[in-house]
C-alpha cells in the first residue's frame, strides 16, 4: 500500500513540474514514506529522516516531507524531534501534497497535516503508465481498518475503513489494461470488508467486485491482498472455481494456532473455523498456494500455545510465511498487556518457526517437479544471461533458460525440474 501511495505522490508532484531523480544528493525535495507496523520499521524511518539533517544544512531550500503511518502517529512530535522536516502528512493527506509543497515554497516550514475526517474518500485517480512495472500494478480498493486486533496499529494510523467506488476502481483497471498491464493486485488492509462502509443500496461485496474486475477484457491475472480470515466468505471461495484469471494464491494470515491467543488478539476466528476455511479454499481450488503471517511471543503465549502454532503450520503446510516477534505498538490495546515472553524467548521461537517453515517451503516446492506451469515473464534473471524469471499463477518465482528474448507480461509454458527454497527451476515445455 505504501508503494502505491508513493506512486500517487510522485504523479501528483510531476503534474507540478517535479521530476523523479535517481540521486538523493541531487534532489530538491525528499519524501520519506514510512511504515509503523512494527517498532523496527519506525526506528529505521527515524534514523533515515535524522540522516537528512546534513543534506538540509548544505541545501537550505531542500523540501523534506515525511508521509505514511509514522508521520500520522507522531504528528507534531515528529516535527519537534526532527525540526529539519518541513511537512508531516498522514495517509489521508497524500492527495493534498502539491498544496502542501506550495505552502513550503511560500515560506511555511511547520506543516503537520494528519487530521482524519469521517468524510474522507479515495478520489478517482488514473495512474501514469510511465512509472512502475509495465506488466503488473497495484490498485487500491479500500483503506483503513475497523477490526482493532489488539496488537495492531493500523486502525489508528490508517483510520476507519473507506471503500473506493466500484466505478473508479474499474476505470483505473481498464486504464491500466489498455496501457498494456497484464496483472492487477487489488489492495486493502482487509479487502473482504470491501463495501461494508457503503449504504446498503449501493453496497456490493468483495466477491462481486472481484468478479466485475476479473471481467475487464484483456486482464490476464488478478490477485488481492490482504484478508482477515474471519471475513473470508463462501462467495469468495466460489470465485476460485469460476474466475479463470484469478491467481491460485491466497495470503491468509493466521497469527497464532492457539485459540486462547487468537481471542486475546481479538481476531474473531478460532483454529477450527480457520481450518474449515483452508479446507473450503482447497476444495474450490485444489492447487491453491497458501501463505500466512505469524506473530510469536504475544502476551501470554506459553510453550503449549507456541506448539499449537507449530502444529497448525504442520497441518496446513504453507508455501511460505512471514513471521515476526511481537512488538508493542502504542496506542494498540495490547500495550496494556504484560509482555510475558522475553526477547530471547521470542527470538528462539521465531528461529524454530522459520527453520521448520523453510523445510516445508522446500518440500512444497519440490512437489511441483514434473508439473507444467504457465509463467508470466518478469524479466531476465539477475543470475545469468539467457536465464529468465517469471511467476506462476501461484505467485511462485520460476526460473528457466531460453535462447529467446521476452517482454515482461508474456506467458510461457514450462515444466518444473527443481524445487528450491524461494523459487522453482524449469525447462521450456
Ligand atoms: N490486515 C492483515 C494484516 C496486516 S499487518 C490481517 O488482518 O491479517 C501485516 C502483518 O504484520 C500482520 O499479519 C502481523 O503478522 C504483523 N504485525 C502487525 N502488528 C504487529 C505487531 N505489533 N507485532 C508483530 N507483528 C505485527
Ligand atoms: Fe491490523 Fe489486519 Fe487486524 Fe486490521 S485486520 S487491525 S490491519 S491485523
Amino acid at each position: 500500500m505504501n508503494e502505491r501511495d508513493s506512486e500517487i505522490m510522485l504523479q501528483l508532484l510531476e503534474q507540478q513540474g517535479y521530476l523523479l531523480c535517481a540521486e538523493l544528493e541531487a534532489a530538491d525535495a525528499v519524501i520519506v514514506n514510512t511504515c509503523s507496523i512494527r517498532g523496527k520499521a519506525e526506528q529505521k524511518a527515524y534514523s533515515f529522516i535524522g540522516s537528512l539533517r546534513r543534506l538540509k544544512k548544505e541545501k537550505p531550500n531542500l523540501i523534506i516531507a515525511v508521509a505514511g503511518c509514522v508521520a500520522q502517529q507522531e504528528g507534531h512530535k515528529m516535527k519537534s524531534r526532527m525540526p529539519h522536516v518541513d511537512i508531516v502528512l498522514g495517509p489521508h493527506s497524500i492527495y493534498q501534497l502539491p498544496d502542501l509543497f506550495q505552502e513550503v515554497v511560500d515560506g511555511q516550514n511547520n506543516i503537520v497535516s494528519t487530521s482524519q475526517s469521517d468524510d474522507f474518500i479515495i478520489p478517482p485517480f488514473l495512474p501514469n503508465l510511465k512509472h512502475g512495472l509495465p506488466h503488473k500494478r497495484f490498485v487500491t480498493i479500500m483503506q483503513g481498518c475497523n477490526n482493532f486486533c489488539t496488537y495492531c496499529i493500523v486502525p489508528y494510523t490508517r483510520g476507519r475503513e473507506v471503500s473506493r467506488k466500484q466505478e473508479d476502481i474499474l476505470a483505473e483497471v481498464e486504464h491500466l489494461v489498455a496501457g498494456g498491464v497484464k496483472e492487477i493486485t487489488l489492495l486493502g488492509q482487509n479487502v473482504n470488508s470491501y463495501g461494508n462502509d457503503q449504504p446498503p443500496s449501493s453496497c456490493i461485496s468483495f466477491a462481486e467486485l472481484l468478479r466485475n474486475v476479473a471481467a475487464v477484457p484483456g486482464l490476464v491475472r488478478l490477485r488481492f491482498t490482504t484478508s482477515n480470515p474471519k471475513d473470508l466468505s463462501p462467495a469468495l471461495m466460489d470465485c476460485f472455481k469460476d474466475l479463470k484469471n484469478l491467481g491460485h494464491h491466497f495470503h491468509l494470515p493466521v497469527q497464532s494456532g492457539s485459540n486462547k491467543i487468537l481471542k486475546k488478539m481479538n481476531r474473531k476466528y478460532t483454529v477450527e473455523t480457520y481450518r474449515e476455511k483452508v479446507a473450503g479454499l482447497r476444495e474450490a481450488c485444489p492447487d491453491i498456494s497458501l501463505t500466512t503471517d505469524i506473530i510469536v511471543g504475544f502476551s501470554g503465549e506459553t510453550a503449549a500455545d507456541f506448539q499449537a502454532t507449530m502444529d497448525l503450520m504442520e497441518e496446513v503446510r504453507y508455501d511460505s510465511a512471514f513471521s515476526f516477534k511481537y512488538s508493542s505498538r502504542p496506542p494498540a490495546k495490547s500495550c496494556d498487556f504484560e509482555d510475558t515472553v522475553s526477547e530471547e524467548g521470542k527470538a528462539e521461537r521465531l528461529a524454530i518457526f522459520q527453520n521448520r517453515q523453510k523445510e516445508i517451503s522446500l518440500e512444497r516446492h519440490q512437489e511441483y517437479i514434473g508439473k507444467s506451469l504457465e509463467v508470466m515473464i518478469e524479466g531476465e534473471s539477475k543470475t545469468g544471461k539467457g536465464q529468465w524469471s517469471g511467476r506462476s499463477t501461484h505467485n511462485l518465482i520460476v526460473n528457466f533458460y531460453s535462447p529467446r528474448t521476452y517482454l515482461p507480461g508474456e506467458l510461457v509454458q514450462v515444466t518444473v525440474t527443481e524445487g528450491c527454497l524461494n523459487s522453482l527451476r524449469a525447462d521450456l515445455s
